[in-house]
Parts: C-alpha cells; structure tokens; sequence
C-alpha cells in the first residue's frame, strides 16, 4: 500500500494525526511501538480523568463529521443514545465494509495503524457507554482481519481491552466480524442485520440504530477513519483539531483523501479540510501521465457525481463539493481521462450497482438493471430513440427518498451528471435505425 508521494518525514503529531505513526517500510505498527509513538495516552486520560458527557462534548465541539461519506455530525450521533442509565447494554459498531469503488483509506489505517482504531473505539466505547464492539470487516480485507486480530490480542493481554481497563473500572471487548462481501452490508441497517446472521437488507429508519440497533439494543456505526480520527481529538484537544482545518472550511480537521485513475502519481494523503480538488489532483496527484488529459472527475467514490476540469478549483468539503453539484463522497477522487467513454463507464458502474442491489425495494431492484440494459444497447450502438429519456426517467424515480436506502440515488447520481455533462456521448450509441418496439423488449428481456 502506498501512501504516496509526500516527504515521510515531514508529518509529524501536530499536522498529520491520522497518519503520523506509519511506518517507513507500511509494516504494521504493534503494541510496542504504538506506545513509544504516544499511543493509548488517549485512551489513557478519557478512561481516568475524562466522565462519558465530557468526551462526547468535546467530540461534538471538534466538529468531527462521519467519514464514510455522508458526513453526519459524529458528536450529533453519539448525543442521541439513549440517555436512560438503565439500558447497560448498548453497542459500537465499527463500520469497515470499505467496499466503495476506488476507496482503500479504512484498509490503510486498519492493516498499518490497528491499535489506532482499537484506541478510538475504546474511548468511544466510554462515551457511548458501549461494553461490547464489533469491527465489521469487509472479507476480502484479510490482512486487516490479521492485523486487528494480533492488535487486539496485544490490547487484551496489556490490559487495554477486557474487564476493568487500566483499572478505570470501565469493561470493553472487541471482536472482528468479517463480512461475506456484499457492498449493501455497508449501509449501517444492512450491517447490523449481517451481524445478527440476518440477510444484509437494510431497515428503516427511523428507528436509528441509537434506539434499536443490533439485537434490538442501542447502537452506534461509525466509519473507521472517524474513530480513528478520537484519540487525537482527546489529547489534542478542540482548538488545536480545529485548526488543523484551512481558514474558512466548515469541516474540521484532516482527512484521507486521494486521487486515482491515468494521474502521475495515485495515492492517499492525509490533507487539512480546505484543500483544494485542484491541489490535490496537481500538487499531490502530479497532474495527468503524459498522453492523457482531465475529462472530469470523481470526488469520493461511484456513487458521487461527475465534476469537470473547471471544478477542481472547488474546495474538497462537504459544502464546496454540494455547490458545485455533488457530495465529497469519501473523498478518493477518481480521474477520468480524455480515452474513456462514458457510456462505457456507466455501464461498467451500473452493473456494478445493480449486482449489489439488496432487491428489496422495486426502484432499486428492477430500476438498476433496467439502466444497464440500456447503457449495454447504447454502448453497442443498439440504443433506440428515447433511451436516453428512458434513463433521465429512471435518474427521477431512483432519487433521493424514493427508495428505501441510499443505494440507488447513489448509483444514479453518476447516470445524471454524466448525460449531463456528456449526452453527445450517449446520442451517439443510438442506432440509425430503430428497431421496432415489440422487437426490441424481447432482444431486452433475452
Ligand atoms: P445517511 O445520510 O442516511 O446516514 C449517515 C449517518 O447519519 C448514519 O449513521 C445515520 O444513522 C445518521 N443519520 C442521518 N440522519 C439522521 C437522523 N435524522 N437522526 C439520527 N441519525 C441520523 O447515509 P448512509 O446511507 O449511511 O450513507 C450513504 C453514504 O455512504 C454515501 O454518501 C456514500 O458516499 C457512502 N458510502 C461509502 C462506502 C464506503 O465504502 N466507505 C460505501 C458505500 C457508500
């Protein structure tokens, strides 16, 4: 795994919390080496001289937003557990089904920086008054699962996991749950169905996992990058985590981000909020291998919308990215060169997402498919007059509320901006002469 072109060196505790005890070489960092780099000193303060309300608060104040790619305020999240003593059995969930196209970020920090996480989940786990945590591990991550699995190993037999923790009197276990491979698990309502040995269909919400969540109980999902970003919020505290932050951000702190596709350079840096795309595609990406050029571009995963060239002036934040019409996503942007079709690259991510369907819900099931039976005709120069009608159609009824999770309106928002943006792409893929009607649903159905 690389990390990219920038000078190791150069990171250090105060601008790169999430990254700054990698190693050199992207060997793991073990127990022993975690502790001599400051590790668990976090952990160390919230469980002896911190009470539950005080880290939530101070979570809330940092700013910390879910880094999964919705970005829901995690100090929000936390505040809405239950607040009645009497429920002792609550749960943390660490969402690391990192199963988004292009994304890689969790797997980094989960195979290079295990006890980081373990760290985050634990303080958090005493915020959330949580005694039991499950690490919901994507299964073809099976280095991660090592790694997590050796780390909280070394956590329990240096009693930084179990019964009465570092003699704080706080109880907390941790176990890796691998996934079967299902991009829906994900979803957090899916992942906690997945976990009770259910099929991965999601729930819906409300009730949030906060008042019923796995087996019924209270429960928090948060992403790995975002526990992971905790223990540095305690010892650093409010002030410092969000001036990490460019001038004039509205997201705090730094974020993994990254760039891939024909750039100089692909990799994952860790950056501060209010970076620019374009400084992230040319000062870190190197700008686009010799031969090819910027089409458009990709913020944080398939299910964001297209952006063009002329929006890499945008700042990489939830806000920015939404004014110039689509979300960060989980920020590992994609770039798409000058060679690619975009009908050819829709249909490969249509399928894609019609696979994962759940098939729960009609739009989604049978809504997925449908696209990509179109974008097959269009890309074989089979696409009949009003196809591309057809497909804005299915652009409107797979959006936002229609369906009954965010799987659709996240696989069709590439749909939309890409006719957007490219119709001339798609008007050319229908034929000079269509086929009559009846002729071509059975060609569809076959
Ligand atoms: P969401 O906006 O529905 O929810 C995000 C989180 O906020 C959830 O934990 C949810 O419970 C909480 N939340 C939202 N509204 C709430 C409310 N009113 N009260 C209490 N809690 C509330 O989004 P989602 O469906 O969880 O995630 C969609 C995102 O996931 C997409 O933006 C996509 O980019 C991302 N994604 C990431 C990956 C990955 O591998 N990292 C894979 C697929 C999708």
């Amino acid at each position: 795994t690389s990390i990219g072109p920038i000078n190791r060196s150069l990171r250090s505790e105060q601008t790169h919390p999430l990254t700054f005890r990698l190693r050199e070489d992207g060997a793991p960092v073990w127990l022993a080496e975690y502790h001599s780099k400051g590790g668990y000193a976090a952990a160390k303060k919230a469980l002896l001289q911190m009470s539950a309300d005080e880290i939530v608060e101070q979570v809330k104040d940092s700013g910390l937003k879910g880094r999964g790619g919705a970005g829901f305020p995690t100090g929000v999240k936390w505040s809405l557990m239950p607040k009645d003593e009497s429920i002792n059995i609550r749960y943390l969930l660490c969402n690391a089904d990192e199963m988004e196209p292009n994304t890689w970020k969790d797997r980094l920090l989960m195979e290079q920086l295990p006890h980081q996480l373990i760290e985050g989940m634990l303080i958090s786990a005493k915020a959330l008054k949580a005694f039991r945590g499950y690490i919901f591990l994507r299964g073809e991550y099976v280095d991660a699962a090592a790694n997590l699995n050796q780390a909280i190993g070394e956590a329990k037999a240096a009693g930084w996991l179990g019964k009465n923790i570092q003699g704080s009197g706080f109880d907390f276990e941790l176990f890796v749950h691998t996934g079967a491979g299902r991009y829906i698990c994900g979803e957090e309502t899916a992942l906690i169905n997945s976990l009770e040995g259910r099929r991965a269909n999601p729930r819906s919400k409300p009730p949030f996992p906060a008042a019923v969540g796995v087996w019924g109980k209270p429960t928090c999902v948060n992403n790995v990058e975002t526990l992971s970003n905790v223990p540095a919020i305690i010892v650093g505290g409010v002030n410092w985590y969000k001036s990490l932050a460019r001038q004039g951000s509205e997201d705090m702190g730094t974020k993994l981000m990254g760039f891939s596709g024909k750039v100089k350079s692909p990799g994952i840096w860790e950056v501060p909020f209010g970076i620019t795309a374009r400084e992230l595609f040319e000062d870190y990406a190197g700008g686009m291998q010799d031969g090819f050029s910027l089409k458009c571009w990709q913020p944080g995963g398939a299910g964001t919308g297209f952006l063009l060239p002329e929006h890499l002036d945008a700042r990489m934040t939830s806000a920015a990215i939404g004014a110039v019409g689509t979300r960060m996503g989980t920020g590992l942007a994609m770039a798409v060169d000058n060679r690619i079709n975009m009908v050819s690259l829709l249909r490969n991510m249509e399928a894609f997402f019609a696979r994962e369907s759940c098939g729960w819900c009609t739009p989604c099931r049978d809504g997925l498919p449908w696209s990509l039976k179109i974008l097959t005709a269009l890309e074989q120069g089979k696409g009949q007059p009003g196809d591309i009608e057809t497909l804005l159609q299915l652009v409107k009824n797979l959006g936002p509320g229609l369906t009954f999770c965010a799987h659709a309106p996240g696989a069709i928002e590439p749909l939309d901006s890409a006719i957007n943006y490219f119709r001339d792409e798609f008007e050319s893929g229908i034929a000079k002469t269509p086929v009559p009607a009846a002729t071509r649903i059975k060609e569809m159905e076959a």
